[in-house]
Formats: structure tokens, C-alpha cells, sequence
């Protein structure tokens, strides 16, 4: 592992990683924060020089995504399009014992907000195309590196903005975005690797209920709306979707070599704890879930209110539709379900990619390259990233990123959106090798 950390590829992902960490991109949600015209000029200065093709597209003031385009010499040979994501979430101060912007280098970890997600693999991802478009030999097929703005508020400003707005700018057919390449804690302790494969999607519900507005002082046969929000958040929150098994579940549940009895209560949906810091979410990979998050009734003390409502926050696997949602939301509220209107907020459905084809067994060879004896798992991402948008388009799209034994897939998932984000060295030198070795084998660089 010394020899890659002391590597030009690895010294200069070191050194983009610690600028972008401390241009601070930090993403609230709303339009007018990110800034990532600040990533998108420290990458367009990272290329400086390099025969490429640039392209900026700014969907809002300051949200700036921009590719960088290493064309092929053979128009028949696969693309391959690399989506890194520029911003990153806030920061709860208080609660950091380090700088989130300062990008120190202690003990062989870099600290900084974004750190891991996934600011380490945009730049592995810069510093490989870089390195591809200054060998002076074109690859056979087409390689994109992409900074993406906007990820973490699902990319109406970044990706999504781009594939409806600029659809044709860049390949969407062979895409890798986060996360991936991390192990799994093997009972019999032998080794695993991950690779994400798809991603749940939205079904974003507000559940709204009317009542008698009127005095406070006189409720007598009145009919309160927060006592029925109050029953219908109840039932909802009863309702306990079964386990969705399939092969992947299947697949996953295996690898990690449990007893006979435990793997077999796993595969019905049950005894989650045995997988430790992972339950939480193998239970979210195996089931569609229901969050309840947001409960809103009333404004003044002396008012009975005429309305009510509950969010949920729900996520489906590949394969349930919003019509299946609706209706087990129905089915859930029984005999109060006329009297509660289901409203859609965002709603975007799952995507999977297959576990075959080209881009899929290049990655597959990659890490038998690194790690020869790992199985190689396929997981789904409980939660979002711009891969979705290659996959609604047609291509596919895989999570890939590499790490050091014994850096767990619940350990990484730990790191994401935490206090004292950080990422090992050892992981971002591996992760900048993968990708070198994915894209020559891929492209044929
Ligand atoms: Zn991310």
C-alpha cells in the first residue's frame, strides 16, 4: 500500500481532494447555497493544460456542473461517463473536533465534510481522466469525468437538470458514481467486496385530514382534525411491510457465511441484529420503508385547526410502483382512509443495473485484481445518488470505489453525513488505482 500512497496519481488526488474540501460547496437544499462554481474552477484549473474538451452548465447562479471529454479513437468502442458530485451537506459546528474545511492530514486520515461523500472518488475520478488525456495516446472509447453540483438535494440542479436540459453533452450509457468497494465483515473471517448496483426510490407522501375549525374555549361536536391525524399516523406507522426477497437480498445474506439458522432467519425477514451496525440497513435493502417525519397541526392554543397533516417518508424497491404505495397506505388507514387525502410530494421510482455486461465485469475483474479472493457482492443503496439519471436514461450505472480490508460497508456508511468526516489515505490511493485500472481495461486506455 506505501508504494501506491507515494504515487503522482495518488499525490495529485491528495492535493484536489483537499482544495475541494476546502472550497466548502456546502449544499442546504435551497437553490441558492452550494457555490460549486468554486469546485467546477478548481477542477477546470486542475485540467489546465490537458487536451480535453470542456463544457460548464450553470442551471442556477454559482450551481455549476462541468464535464471534461478525453474523446475516443474508435466511434464503435463503449463510452465511459465518471459522475462525481461537487457539494457536500452541512456541518452541525459544535459538534466537530476538527476543521470541516481545513482538509487535515492526521494520522493517515484526511478530515473534512465531503471527505467521503464522495469528494475522495471525484477526485480519483479528475486525476485518472487527466491522466488518461495527457498520455498522449486516445483511448478507443470516450471518456467523461463529470463535476456534478446539486447531488444532495436529488440533482434538479446538477445531473437531473442536465439530463433534461442537456441531455446529449455527454454519454449516459456506462456510468460509475459512489460508493462501493468496501468489505463485508465475513463470519468465518474471510472477505467480501460490495458493489451498489442499484438505488430505492422516492414515494414522498403528505397525508392531510380536515376538521371543524372554531373556538377552542367550545370543542363540543366539533370534529378535531389532530385526533385524526393523530389515528392515521398511528395506523400508518402499524403497517409493517413483509420482506422483499430476491436475488440480490439472497445474494447478500449469503455472503456473509452465518450459521445455517441465522442466514435462514434473515432470508425471512427476521434476527437483523446479527449483522451488527449493517441491520438498519440490510432491514432498508430488504423491505420498502415508511418513515413518519414531519407531523404539523394548529398555530394558536385558543383555535381548533381545520387541518392536519403527517409526511412520510418512504422508499421503495425496484418493482413497487406509486399505485402500490397508495394503496397499502389505504389499506394500512382502513376504515378512516376516505377521510385522509394522500398527496405525492417527490416521487421518483427505484433503478437497478444488471449483474452482467461489460462495465459490470470490468469492475468485477478490477477488484479481483486487488483483492483476488473476495467475492463480489451486489448491493442497493438505500438512499440516492446521480446514478439514477443514467439508469432513467437507458444506461447503466454501478457505485465503485475501493478500500482497505476491514473497511466495512457499515463503517463507510457510518462516515456519510457525520460529525468528523473523514477518509483513510490508504482508501483514497486505492480508490484512484481502481479507477486507473477500470478505465484502461474498460476503454482500452
Ligand atoms: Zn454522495
Amino acid at each position: 500500500m506505501s508504494s501506491l500512497h507515494s504515487s503522482d496519481l495518488t499525490r495529485a488526488t491528495v492535493d484536489l481532494l483537499t482544495e475541494m474540501i476546502r472550497n466548502a460547496c456546502v449544499n442546504d437544499g435551497t437553490p441558492d447555497s452550494g457555490f460549486e462554481h468554486r469546485n467546477a474552477d478548481t477542477l477546470e484549473k486542475f485540467f489546465a493544460g490537458a487536451p480535453v474538451s470542456v463544457r460548464r452548465f450553470e442551471s442556477h447562479p454559482g450551481r455549476v456542473s462541468i464535464a471534461f471529454t478525453v474523446e475516443g479513437s474508435d466511434p464503435e468502442a463503449e463510452p465511459l461517463t465518471l459522475l462525481g458530485h461537487t457539494d457536500v451537506v452541512p456541518v452541525d459546528r459544535p459538534k466537530w473536533t476538527k476543521d470541516p474545511f481545513g482538509a487535515e492530514l492526521i494520522d493517515g486520515r484526511i478530515y473534512g465534510r465531503g471527505a467521503t461523500d464522495m469528494l475522495y472518488i471525484t477526485a480519483a475520478m479528475a486525476a485518472v481522466t487527466r491522466e488518461v488525456a495527457l498520455s498522449g495516446t486516445a483511448p478507443r472509447g470516450t471518456l467523461t469525468f463529470v463535476g456534478l453540483a446539486d447531488e444532495e438535494a436529488r440533482g434538479g440542479l446538477g445531473a437531473k437538470w442536465i439530463a433534461e436540459n442537456e441531455p446529449d453533452a455527454f454519454s449516459w450509457k456506462n456510468c460509475l458514481s459512489e460508493e462501493g468497494g468496501s468489505h463485508l465483515p465475513v463470519h468465518d473471517g474471510s472477505d467480501a467486496l460490495v458493489v451498489v448496483v442499484g438505488e430505492k426510490g422516492a414515494a414522498q407522501r403528505r397525508l392531510v385530514v380536515h376538521g371543524d375549525a372554531g373556538h377552542g374555549s367550545a370543542p363540543y361536536g366539533r370534529a378535531s382534525a389532530v385526533a385524526l391525524i393523530a389515528e392515521a399516523a398511528r395506523r400508518v406507522a402499524a403497517a409493517a411491510p413483509g420482506i422483499r426477497s430476491d436475488e440480490l437480498w439472497e445474494g447478500y445474506v449469503r455472503s456473509f457465511r452465518f450459521d445455517a439458522d441465522t442466514e435462514a432467519q434473515l432470508l425471512r425477514g427476521e434476527g437483523y441484529e446479527a449483522l451488527g451496525d449493517l441491520a438498519g440497513y440490510s432491514h432498508a435493502m430488504s423491505h420498502l420503508t415508511i418513515a413518519s417525519t414531519v407531523l404539523r397541526a394548529g398555530s394558536a392554543i385558543n383555535v381548533l385547526p381545520s387541518t392536519a397533516y403527517l409526511e412520510l417518508d418512504i422508499r421503495p424497491l425496484p418493482g413497487q410502483t406509486q399505485d402500490d404505495i397508495d394503496a397499502l397506505l389505504r389499506e394500512a388507514l382502513g376504515d378512516i382512509a376516505d377521510q385522509v387525502e394522500i398527496q405525492h410530494l417527490i416521487t421518483e421510482d427505484a433503478s437497478v443495473s444488471p449483474t452482467s455486461g461489460p462495465l459490470y465485469s470490468a469492475i468485477v475483474d478490477t477488484f479481483a485484481e486487488f483483492f483476488p479472493d473476495a467475492p463480489v457482492v451486489p448491493t442497493i443503496a438505500a438512499g440516492g445518488s446521480d446514478l439514477r439519471f443514467a439508469r432513467f436514461r437507458g444506461g447503466v450505472g454501478y457505485g465503485f470505489a475501493l478500500h482497505r480490508p476491514g473497511q466495512t460497508l457499515g463503517g463507510v456508511l457510518n462516515q456519510l453525513h457525520g460529525h468528523d468526516e473523514y477518509v483513510e489515505l490508504d482508501d483514497v490511493s486505492l480508490t484512484a488505482h481502481a479507477y486507473r485500472s477500470l478505465v484502461r481495461r474498460f476503454l482500452g486506455a
